[in-house]
């Protein structure tokens, strides 16, 4: 995840009033080098200011400072609230790119509060379908999802190891009574689940990754097939380099459509080929690898040229799955899907990159992984991976550790666990566990 700063409008343009995000860790310090105003400003309190570009007045605002982890993405965060003329607008923005921050990527703002632990994927992808949203029970049905997730997990796995505190912390107390054998009796079956809790989450990275990069379909073929041309179609827009030179599609280029809510991140590649010069060959290899990683491969074959010696080559060193993809169908054709399908065995699906059709037929072949119930939460970042992983590992260690009776060492290993746990929620440790401690057990002191 990325560690700037980023701001947006967080409203269309033409509106009375235009809303301004921040977030990230310098998001006080951006708001600041712009705002003039108070400057010390407390959690979630309007701030009336000005906002000044290189000391010349630019906007009369409202701002709003949220504090980490209390705020949208679980960063630190700031808020805008600008007169919406577009003139206004752009001059805003320009100050807060000129200090510091860089301007959003669509959706990263729920993307890092997904990130965060903030919500869950269905929440996230529930914030877009309801921004989105063009009927009301589309609304109705993102309003639905936008409950639950890897925060309230991670929050009962820590309940449970709190309880567990309080139990041998009691013990602690009083090892005059003997009550060993009573603390591990009570305390295990806490600790075991809250193991099991942390490591069916961990598990759930294995499909998870692939909600969080997007599932992979890499765009391979021989060159000038047009595979750059239908990255920009399947993307809608002009990105790739496209021209009529072989192999000037140097680098990779990727970047995610949405399909049934789903990322699915296109990979366009550089022409695989074998004649290339040096500076090409990088690429070719870093394309390589990238086609090689993707969960799908869409194998271009230039239709109106026919199947050539050099797309049986390239196809044969491909791995995985496949679709191939029979471009330039706008041109007369010298092959057709069946001899394809019967050359390869693979599915093949007729494309025109220059026209756009069959766009949704070749979007449609993607059968995307199944991920069981929607209300499933699924971690899809590497860290909360290895936290997760991290937390069961040191819970199994602290189940080990009742065995020598040592409970010094069950509590630090539970300690341990709740703190990698709370590192994924941004919730601290020893306050709430201190709190909790002291709540539950007092056996009448
Ligand atoms: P790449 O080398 O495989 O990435 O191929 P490009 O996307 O650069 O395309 C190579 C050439 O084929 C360009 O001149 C494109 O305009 C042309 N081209 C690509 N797709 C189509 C198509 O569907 N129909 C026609 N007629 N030309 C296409």
């Amino acid at each position: 995840m990325d560690n700037d700063t980023i701001y947006a409008p967080a409203t269309p343009s033409g509106g009375a009033i235009a809303v301004v995000r921040i977030s990230g860790p310098d998001a006080h310090k951006v708001l600041n080098a712009v705002f003039r105003g108070k400057e010390q400003k407390q959690h979630a309190r309007l701030y009336r200011g000005y906002i000044e570009d290189e000391s010349r007045l630019v906007d009369d605002v409202m701002a709003t400072c949220f504090y980490a982890p209390r705020s949208y993405t679980g960063e630190n965060m700031a808020e805008i609230y600008g007169h919406g003329g577009r003139v206004t607008l752009s001059r805003v923005l320009a100050a807060l790119s000129k200090n510091g921050a860089r301007l959003a990527a669509p959706g990263e703002f729920t993307q890092r509060a997904f990130l965060a632990g903030k919500m869950d994927l269905s929440a996230a992808g529930a914030v877009m379908e309801l921004i989105g949203a063009n009927s009301v029970a589309a609304a109705d049905a993102a309003l639905r999802q936008l409950s639950g997730g890897l925060f309230d997990r991670i929050t009962a796995i820590q309940k449970k190891l709190t309880d567990a505190l309080a139990i041998i912390e009691a013990g602690i107390e009083y090892p005059e009574e003997d009550i060993e054998a009573d603390i591990q009796r009570d305390a295990m079956p806490l600790i075991e689940s809250a193991r099991l809790g942390a490591q069916r989450l961990a598990d759930t990275f294995a499909s998870g990754r692939m909600l969080g990069s997007g599932f992979g379909v890499a765009i391979v073929g021989r060159p000038n097939v047009g595979k750059s041309s239908l990255f920009n179609m399947l993307l809608d827009k002009d990105r790739a380099i496209v021209t009529a030179v072989p192999g000037t599609t140097r680098d990779v280029v990727d970047d995610v459509i949405i399909k049934d809510g789903f990322p699915v991140r296109i990979i366009d590649t550089a022409g695989i080929r074998g004649d290339a010069d040096e500076v090409e060959r990088i690429g070719i290899q870093r394309a390589r690898n990238a086609a090689k990683d993707a969960d799908l491969k869409f194998f271009v074959i230039d239709r109106a040229a026919g199947i050539t010696q050099e797309d049986t080559q390239i196809y044969s060193a491909l791995e995985g799955s496949r679709i191939a993809v029979l471009n330039k169908s706008d041109l007369e054709a010298k092959v057709t899907p069946e001899e394809v399908r019967e050359t390869f065995g693979c599915e093949a699906v007729e494309v025109s990159a220059a026209t756009g059709f069959g766009r949704d037929t070749l979007l449609d072949a993607i059968k995307l992984p199944e991920f069981g119930e929607s209300d499933d939460v699924v971690v899809t970042n590497e860290r909360h991976w290895q936290l997760l992983g991290t937390a069961a590992q040191s819970l199994e260690a602290a189940a080990l550790a009742f065995d020598t009776a040592d409970l010094d060492c069950v509590t630090i290993d539970i300690k341990e666990a709740w703190d990698r746990l709370g590192e994924i929620t941004g919730v601290t440790a020893a306050e709430e566990i201190i709190n909790n401690i002291f709540d539950t057990f007092c056996l009448g002191k």
